[in-house]
């Protein structure tokens, strides 16, 4: 069993969500390596830090992310595997990556409790003119309204070819 720490700079930006790990950002990694019968099983965690913005009120936010991962890195052998020994060696790149990338929130937000935007001044809210300003619809609301929408258009088309 072997045990090691290193960091690295990532070259690339990772993940294409509203928050992402920006390209010359560092990975710390913890790493442990165990010899098993099928080959090493590689199991460690990584800190790094994610930018983007707040998803409510598009506030810039940075954030730390720890994961942890594992993975048994096979002996090449007759069954394809996704991760393999290859020359002595485990590639952790894509294991890592997938780790983080599927770790960052999927609607950050700059605070637990942030407010979002005045729908109808797009000024951010706080708790003060939060409190005075209409709750705006429900998002998981908002598709009956569209339906509502759709339907008085049909009837006004309908109506429309009546008269014609
Ligand atoms: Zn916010």
């Amino acid at each position: 069993m072997r045990e090691h720490a290193f960091s690295v700079t990532l070259p690339e930006q990772w993940g294409e969500g509203i928050v992402s790990i920006p390209a010359g950002e560092t990975l710390d990694l913890d790493v442990r390596l165990e010899s098993v019968h099928e080959g090493i099983l590689v199991s460690g965690t990584v800190d790094s830090e994610y930018v983007g913005v707040c998803g409510r009120c598009l506030t810039d936010i940075t954030a730390p992310v720890e994961v942890e991962f594992q993975e048994l890195f096979a002996y090449p052998g007759e069954e394809e595997t996704d991760f393999e020994v290859q020359d002595d060696h485990v590639d952790l790149e894509t294991l890592v990556r997938d780790a983080i990338v599927l770790s960052l929130p999927f609607q950050p937000v700059c605070q637990p409790d942030c407010l979002g935007l005045d729908p109808n001044t797009g000024e951010k809210l706080t708790e003060s003119t939060g409190a005075e300003s209409e709750a705006p619809i429900d998002p998981r609301w908002s598709a009956l309204r569209q339906i509502t929408d759709q339907d008085g258009t049909a009837e006004s088309r309908a109506a429309e070819k009546e008269e014609s």
